[in-house]
């Protein structure tokens, strides 16, 4: 557990430099406020012609590294940046970016940067988890040393939870909550057709068949085969523990869905495997149907 004098060896290092005498790696140029320009959509004329400037939310651009590396940090910035990370601090993520713009940059000049630890926060607790705010703030100057911009930047340094994340919520909207709601009180309803009685599934707005909007419910038996199946290894996303096999599951009734397959190891899972419905519950708001090999049922998850 982080105490005071950790803390007080974090702040220490407010003030020191993070970056000194950092050169852009190209000078102001056209063909980078172009494709600025372009990727954003912005028409500015102020960025075109004989003698543009650069857009001035372009400051950030003239000091990264791009994929031939960053000027080199500090020995400060770096000791502290491994200060959090033995103090179990090791996922980072920008939070927040604050340009100041003095004056406008021009074709040709070249930018330099110096940039300070301006501050380092106590331990805070966040959605992502505890960790310190750490701020630095850059000055950018041309190579008269005249200041054209200041730009403050923040990072979390936090310590990732142990424990899986939660499992990507379902994307619920008007079209589909009736199953959701069905699927809360562990029943999969398939949508049916009320004009031509046919079944689809996933849910939407209209009948692959006939066209008509019209619909009721039919609740599915619970009884399937393994149609079609995969098991992932690679690559991992985060809510996930792989190996897991995804099966794409024929249902009795005729309808396919996907899901996963459950109480048997991923390697024993077999097209044509009959399977049983289930409801599982990954967490307090979120329960979703599953299958289970028939020969297993009520083994272990
Ligand atoms: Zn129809």
């Amino acid at each position: 557990m982080p105490d005071d004098s950790h803390e007080a060896r974090l702040k220490a290092y407010e003030g020191l430099p993070a970056t000194v005498a950092g050169l852009a790696k190209d000078p102001v140029n056209a063909p980078m406020i172009r494709h600025w320009c372009e990727a954003l959509g912005d028409t500015n004329p102020a960025y075109t012609g004989p003698d543009p400037i650069a857009p001035p939310t372009m400051l950030q651009v003239w000091t990264m590294g791009g994929l031939s590396g960053h000027p080199p940090r500090t020995d400060a910035y770096e000791q502290l940046l491994a200060l959090l990370d033995e103090s179990g601090c090791t996922a980072v993520v920008a939070t927040d970016s604050e340009q100041e713009y003095v004056r406008p940059l021009r074709l040709g000049e070249r930018v330099t940067f110096d940039s300070v630890i301006e501050s380092v926060s106590p331990r805070k607790s966040t959605k992502l988890g505890a960790g310190h705010f750490v701020t630095t703030r850059t000055e950018l100057r041309v190579q008269s040393g005249e200041l054209v911009g200041t730009h403050r930047f923040r990072i979390l340094k936090y310590a990732p939870p142990q424990r899986l994340p939660d499992r990507p919520r379902p994307v619920i909207n008007r079209d589909n909550s009736p199953f959701w709601e069905g699927v809360r009180s562990h029943r999969l309803l398939l949508q049916r057709c009320t004009a031509c009685t046919a079944l689809r599934f996933p849910w939407l707005p209209g009948c692959a068949d006939c066209g008509s909007p019209d619909w009721d419910t039919l609740e599915a038996s619970g009884e399937g085969t393994v149609y079609s199946y995969v098991v992932m290894h690679h690559p991992p996303f985060p809510a996930f523990d792989p190996p897991y096999a995804v099966a794409l599951v024929e249902l009795a009734e005729g309808v396919r869905l996907v899901s996963n397959v459950i109480g048997v190891p991923c390697d024993k899972v077999r097209i044509g495997m009959p399977v049983t419905l289930e409801f599982r519950a990954y967490d307090d708001e979120l329960t979703l149907p599953v299958f289970r090999p028939q020969e297993s049922a009520g083994g272990p998850a």
